[in-house]
């Protein structure tokens, strides 16, 4: 069962059915959270952190206390993974070289970046050796690096956080950005509770070797949504069991054998901190700083689709790279991210999914008519 944008529903047939809704930012529990800080994982959070960021220099520059200015100029992040690295990095290179001649009233590179996490340090999935390079890294552009800190309060004026030993530290701070968590979307629980597929402690789908759910061979979960064997959520694992349950598909109409099991292969993992440093881990090479930076480079324009798009990303970073210009500087002061996400239902209701009984043989068919939706409201789309 599907609904239009406008909220008008209808079904689609499916004789089989592959689903690939990736996963969502996770509060902890602390949905609220979401409305000071909002997360990293759709457009509208890409576009609400752009007017947020842009915005506290604008405010900054109109404050005339200057405890209102320094706290505009304060940028905390929650969870230091590979995306609160990179927007920490980003943040404080906007502020150093970007922004450097843009304001009067201050020096843009006095902008605090601190970055929080309950981990000991940042970059952790990487092994200690690139971890600790990041640490330094991160440390030389400018980022206040506070490990072993617990979120326990955010809102409008910034971040509480409490250390192991239960000491609590209030920073605060005109930016908040959660990165620090993912879990699966209400599809994921919807899906489950029609075709009674095991979920793990993040929600997401427990697939078989050949990423199908246990009784129902027509139907495949893929990507981040798909729990198997503690695969990574990463684009390599989205791209190849995409590829791999297409290819499964296409051999059972042709009425041949099942496919042989998924098998993932790893081509490593790279994470960007700032211009000239990234960490790249690919087997045995590990590589930081200037070499690293340069393969994330390769890595990402190889991987992008099309050729015009390759082109158009090179021209981009050339420039941005040799002469500091940054062209996606516009924002607006409407809040773009607190909206209602379209595919949360209006009702609230987990999902709208419903599977047919086991069909073991994955004919034809099509889904039984809709539930009603539950009673019990979810949780809002964190930071949409
Ligand atoms: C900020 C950020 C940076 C990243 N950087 C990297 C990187 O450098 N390298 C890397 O390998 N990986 C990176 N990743 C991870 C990578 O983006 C994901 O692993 C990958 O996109 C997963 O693909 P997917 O198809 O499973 O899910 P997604 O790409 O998340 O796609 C899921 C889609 O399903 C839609 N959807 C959700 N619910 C429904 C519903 N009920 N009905 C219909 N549609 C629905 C969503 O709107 C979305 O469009 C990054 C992720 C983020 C958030």
């Amino acid at each position: 069962m599907c609904r239009r944008l406008l909220g008008e529903r209808f079904e689609v047939p499916y004789d089989h059915l592959i689903v690939a809704a990736g996963m969502r930012q996770s509060y902890f529990g602390h949905d609220e959270f979401a409305v000071w800080a909002p997360g990293m994982k759709t457009i509208s959070d890409a576009l609400t952190i752009r007017r947020r960021v842009f915005g506290a220099f604008e405010i900054a520059e109109t404050a005339d206390d200057p405890a209102e200015q320094r706290r505009w100029l304060t940028f905390a992040l929650v969870g230091a993974g590979p995306t609160g690295v990179e927007l920490a990095g980003q943040i404080r290179e906007l502020a150093t070289k970007t922004l450097r001649s843009e304001y009067r009233k201050f020096q843009p590179e006095d902008a605090r970046v601190v970055l929080l996490d309950s981990g000991s340090d940042p970059l952790a999935q990487f092994g200690d050796e690139l971890s600790r390079r990041a640490a330094s890294e991160l440390r030389k552009l400018g980022v206040e690096l506070r490990m072993g800190s617990i979120a326990t309060q955010v809102d409008g004026n910034g971040v509480a956080v409490r250390d192991k030993d239960g000491h609590e530290t209030r920073y605060e701070a005109g930016t908040v950005l959660w990165t620090a968590g993912v879990e699966a979307p209400p599809i994921a629980e919807a899906l489950a509770n029609a075709t009674g597929a095991e979920r793990d402690r993040h929600g997401q789908i427990c697939v078989q070797d050949d990423l199908t759910i246990k009784g129902h061979p027509e139907i495949s979960v893929i990507g981040d949504m798909m729990s198997l064997r503690k695969l990574p959520g990463v684009a390599e694992v989205a791209m190849q069991s995409g590829l791999y349950s297409g290819h499964r598909v296409k051999r059972r109409l042709k009425g041949q054998a099942s496919a042989k099991p998924f098998k993932y292969h790893d081509l490593g993992s790279a994470a960007y901190i700032s211009r000239g440093h990234a960490v790249v881990s690919a087997g045995p090479i590990k590589l930081s700083s200037f070499p690293g930076w340069l393969v994330w480079l390769f890595i990402h324009i190889a991987f992008l689709s099309g050729y015009r798009n390759r082109v158009g990303a090179i021209l981009t970073w050339c420039l941005a790279f040799t002469r500091d210009l940054r062209r996606e500087r516009f924002f607006t002061t409407r809040a773009t991210g607190r909206l209602r996400d379209l595919y949360q239902p209006a009702s609230g209701a987990p999902g709208e999914f419903r599977a047919p009984a086991a069909d073991a043989a994955a004919g034809t068919h099509r889904p039984p008519a809709p539930r009603p939706a539950p009673a019990k409201p979810t949780a809002r789309r964190p930071g949409t």
